[in-house]
């Protein structure tokens, strides 16, 4: 069993080039109008091989308007998020998201540009060349669109504005390509850089979201140094600094009634909650302070150190959306939901905050692992369950599995067939993955390899493949077949046991598998006198053995189990009348579709005949 050394500082695809982005943003906010002017100045390096004659940037407010693609889209799939529905359709002019841009230069000279709805098209003139910095400057204009999905103002709950997606943002390049893909629903992917954002707006309103603030004791708000007297504010507007490093993208909330509260945690960020205290809020946001503490510190420890200074848990949005160093959450929840949204995005920032999954392309990869933190999480800090803390999101993948409109998770998030394809695929299908991959490599591998895919990947942009990959490099074994099946594929998992019987002085068991997804198997043998012991049959494709893992049965067998063949037998050296039951997989990690057949109770079987 060959497992190969982790060094946290080993260079991981030193090839893997990224673009780089600094933007310094000064916007003036009309809270009467609901209306936003701006300039920016976006620093733009260049740092892949190819030259760029054009760029793109998105200007995802205009999504917000009567038959834009995400209306359409909306009035015309099957099963609409109930958010959306045919609520763009019926959004008057002052009601509308706008986002335009009013003059765009680079290096100083005009560039030419087109509005395509959600998209800015770009024609540089000169091209940016491989290894070259540009600055852009541009002037725009925006309109808060009434809250439909995640940003926009006045929400279901009464905050005034939750300013996600509101700047015109440069789409990001890699070694795919441009990623100008229009606002039609889902999700986020850009480019790591620095902000440094100037935002002025009526001095009753309290601001949070993604960035430190550099003029803390000007403002106050509860943001000033202990013991600061902060002078009062003349005339009527507040200029509120804020800077984000290595981020990739820029998320603020404000509201005239918030309550600010903040706690700085010991080995870790300040940790910030904004809310509106009311007869809804108080009880529950109360407790959620040392809620997200005690979460902050368990993904910390477990899943890799949180490495920015703050995390905001901010009221806002239309359910739970995740930003750098931030969330936007609604409000008016149970305990339980209250602290389990909290942590779903929170757990996000690892996974789409840090590591730069991209959600867009492959959503899946972002959901799945939060979804399975998900469950992780909320069993450390809020509530111990004594079942399988994953049975919810893998009796979710067999329904879908046994719907029969389950896609490929391979799926761009805006081109599922059905919401209902996206949601139990992309969360609890990639869920699945994930505990699976436990059980696939063994759990002391799979511990290992998340934090190496931590120490290695972050600010990186990792994608499937490269997940792939750190998993091979900690356990030894070949993985591919796993990605291809179970990511690239709707083909699903089935093995059963079809018959134990008496070999003369020995047992032999006959195993089929049924399904067409092909996977190691682990064959646990329970005696009349209790004791059990594990038989473990591997794919001739994996290229090795997982470790025994602890707190699971003696292996006592290992016989590989070729994916061409449907069926095999096991050899074991004990006789029939000491044999109770034999069990594929009681760990349940494994996610055959059918587990009736997992299970081959012996002594009732004989009893039978
Ligand atoms: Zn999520």
């Amino acid at each position: 069993m060959l497992i190969l050394g982790i060094s946290p500082d080993t260079q991981a695809q030193k090839d893997r080039y990224q673009q780089k982005v600094k933007y310094e943003m000064d916007v003036t906010m009309d809270v009467e109008k609901n209306q936003y002017t701006g300039t920016q100045k976006l620093h733009y390096t260049n740092n892949s091989s190819d030259t760029l004659n054009r760029a793109f940037y998105h200007l995802y407010y205009n999504a917000f308007q009567p038959n834009s693609m995400m209306d359409v889209r909306s009035r015309t799939i099957a099963d609409p998020d109930r958010r959306v529905m045919d609520r763009i359709q019926n959004l008057s002019p002052e009601e509308y998201g706008i986002l335009e841009v009013k003059k765009l230069s680079m290096n100083g000279k005009p560039v030419k540009f087109e509005h395509e709805e959600t998209i800015l098209e770009v024609d540089l003139g000169e091209p940016i060349l491989p290894g070259q910095t540009v600055v852009f400057d541009m002037e725009f204009f925006g309109q808060v669109p009434l809250q439909v999905r995640r940003a926009g103002r006045d929400n279901a709950e009464g905050i005034r504005y939750s300013m996600s997606q509101w700047y015109p943002k440069m789409a990001a390049y890699d070694t795919r390509g441009w990623h100008a893909n229009p606002y039609i629903g889902r999700e986020f992917y850009g480019n790591f850089g620095d902000f440094d954002v100037k935002i002025t707006i009526d001095k009753g309103y309290t601001l949070g979201g993604t960035g430190y603030l550099q003029n803390a004791n000007e403002i106050g708000k509860g943001y000033e140094d202990e013991g600061v007297k902060v002078p009062s504010a003349r005339g009527k507007n507040l200029t509120w600094h804020f800077k984000a490093p290595n981020v990739h993208d820029f998320m603020w909330a404000a509201d005239p009634k918030y309550t600010h509260e903040k706690v700085q945690m010991e080995n870790g960020p300040m940790v910030h909650l904004l809310y509106v205290k009311n007869e809804k809020t108080e009880e529950n946001w109360g407790k959620l302070m040392q809620y997200t503490i005690d979460a902050i510190e368990y993904c910390s420890e477990n899943f890799g150190k949180y490495p920015y200074d703050q995390y905001s848990v901010i009221q806002g949005g239309d359910g739970g959306m995740e930003y750098p160093m931030a969330t936007l959450i609604t409000g008016h929840r149970n305990l339980r939901s209250l602290v389990g949204v909290t942590v779903h995005e929170l757990i996000h920032s690892w996974y789409y905050g840090v590591l730069g999954f991209n959600e867009s392309s492959e959503p899946w990869l972002d959901e799945g692992f939060t979804t399975w933190g998900t469950s992780v999480v909320m069993d450390a800090v809020f509530e111990k369950d004594s079942n399988f803390i994953h049975e919810g999101s893998y009796r979710s993948y067999f329904r879908l599995e046994n719907a029969g409109y389950e896609e490929p998770l391979t799926t761009h998030g805006d081109h599922y067939n059905l919401n209902s394809a996206y949601g139990p695929g992309t969360y609890n299908k990639g869920a699945v993955f994930v505990e699976q991959m436990a059980y696939v490599v063994g759990k002391q591998n799979f511990d290992k390899a998340l934090l190496k895919l931590w120490n290695e990947w972050q600010f990186k942009h990792p994608n499937g493949h490269d997940v792939i990959r750190v998993f091979e490099q900690v356990s030894g074994l070949e993985l591919d077949w796993y990605y291809d099946y179970f990511i690239a594929s709707t083909k699903s998992i089935d093995y059963g046991v079809k018959s134990v019987e008496a070999a003369g002085n020995d047992t032999k068991i006959s195993l089929e598998r049924v399904g067409m997804m092909p996977m190691p198997v682990d064959l646990v043998v329970t005696y009349q006198d209790g004791s059990q012991e594990m038989i473990y049959l591997p794919l001739v494709i994996q290229r090795g053995n997982k470790p025994e893992e602890e707190g699971m049965p003696k292996r006592v067998k290992t016989q590989k189990w070729p994916w061409t063949n449907y069926n095999t037998e096991v050899i074991l050296e004990r006789p029939l009348a000491d044999i109770k039951s034999v069990e594929i997989d009681p760990s349940k990690r494994m996610a055959d579709v059918n587990r009736e057949n997992n299970k081959l109770d012996v002594t009732t079987n004989l009893e039978k005949k």
